[in-house]
């Protein structure tokens, strides 16, 4: 079997050699010094590119979704409720895994392809007064969609009527690609994956927790072995872990953030925001229409795109991965079929994603859809070439 590069899938992204290596490496003693200094650099670099001089970073050998359980367990209890959106697939999740861990969940239905109703929640919370509601959820980026919430919005909704709930917010398609402010909003966790942003292979579950979140853990009931923070700062304060690191990924996790710092956290999300939009005039310059409901809640790192009714989209993924070998992504839930998604987040330059454009023409051409071939790739390279041109040296 062949491996293709690159992909456009919303995570896992691209790994940039230098991290592959940082992630291959001989094994060391992981209760010795070594290692101290791998985890304390990991968890300096993420606490830096949440933007939080305070949080307390764990990092678990899991995926995001252990980061759900992580935020949840060490901070709720029984019947406790949580305020959330269903707005996608991976809201849909965490609502499902609060249902299963026995928390009661005051849903508020979305369409998909809006973002987070903020005036609805300002609402509720209003109406709270006996502060049932103990956590406010939010998918920062809905990556089944493609939309961007607005967390300052919630967090503005939640601070209307003094309302004392936690806010937990999802970052894991939206942390280390999209501007994301764990001091400045108020998050009280964070939760994200060492797949998308860090540009690294699946398996670690990363989550920030604020000074409060800390405060509730000591009564939280819920039930907690693995996911424990108790257990996992413990071993951090001695320097190393409750039970045997990920040492590989977490080296590899401490470089991803030495590079995300480097580049600059402005300038990574500058350099999504252009890839973005260079899709999106692609997508425009096809006369198709995004799943994300306004300019407002477009993602910068992934594209759901509505293929014509009546034409099965996920035709354009098995083509395209068959045929030409590359990865995009499927709908899901609601919209699977309808839409596919072009993950442009992660490792990946403007030519990069110039190619998955002309091979989503390609795959729709093929298909006998009214796609001008050619017509996607002039729109982003107009795009692209906006910042390109800005570069060159006028005599
Ligand atoms: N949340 C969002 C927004 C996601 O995109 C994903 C995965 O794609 C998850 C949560 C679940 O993360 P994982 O698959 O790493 O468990």
């Amino acid at each position: 079997m062949s491996f293709q590069n690159p992909v456009f899938i919303p995570g896992p992204t691209n790994i940039p050699e230098s991290l592959r290596k940082s992630c291959d490496m001989p094994t060391i003693d992981h209760r010795s010094p070594l290692f101290g200094g791998i985890l304390n650099a990991a968890r300096d670099g993420v606490r830096q590119v949440l933007k939080s001089a305070t949080a307390e970073v764990f990092i678990f050998p899991a995926t995001g979704t252990g980061g759900w359980e992580t935020a949840l367990t060490n901070t709720l209890s029984p019947g406790d409720t949580v305020l959330a959106a269903r707005n996608g697939m991976f809201s849909h999740r965490w609502i499902d895994m609060c249902q299963r861990l026995g928390l009661t969940v005051r849903v508020v239905e979305t369409p998909w392809g809006q973002g987070i109703p903020h005036d609805q929640f300002a609402e509720i919370l209003a109406a709270d007064t006996s502060h049932e509601i103990k956590a406010v959820l939010a998918t920062h980026n809905e990556t089944a969609t493609g939309v961007t919430s607005d967390i300052a919005a919630v967090r503005a909704a939640m601070d209307g009527s003094d309302h004392p709930a936690m806010l937990f917010v999802d970052g894991v398609s939206s942390i280390g690609s999209i501007d994301f402010q764990f001091d400045d909003w108020g998050v009280d966790v964070a939760v994200t994956g060492s797949q998308k942003g860090f540009m690294l292979p699946a398996g670690l579950a990363i989550v920030g927790f604020s000074a409060k979140a800390m405060a509730a853990q000591p009564s939280a009931q819920l039930p907690r072995t693995f996911f424990d923070i108790r257990d996992m700062a413990d071993g951090y304060a001695a320097g190393a872990y409750p039970y045997t690191p990920a040492v590989g990924l977490m080296n590899g996790l401490s470089h991803a953030c030495t590079m995300l710092l480097s580049e600059g956290l402005d300038t990574v999300f500058a350099r999504h925001h252009r890839i973005a939009s260079g899709v999106r005039a692609a997508v425009s310059a096809w006369g198709l229409e995004l799943c994300a409901a306004s300019p407002d809640l477009y993602s910068d790192t992934v594209s759901a795109i509505r293929t014509p009714a009546g034409f099965d989209a996920s035709r354009i993924v098995s083509h395209a991965a068959t045929t030409y070998g590359v990865a995009f992504g499927g709908g899901l839930g609601e919209v699977a079929g309808k839409v596919f998604r072009i993950g442009h987040l992660g490792s990946l330059t403007d030519v990069m994603a110039l190619s998955g454009i002309a091979t989503a023409e390609m795959c729709m051409a093929d298909h006998g859809l009214d796609i001008t071939l050619g017509s996607g790739v002039a729109a982003a390279q107009d795009v692209y070439r906006a910042h390109g041109a800005a570069n060159v040296q006028k005599d």
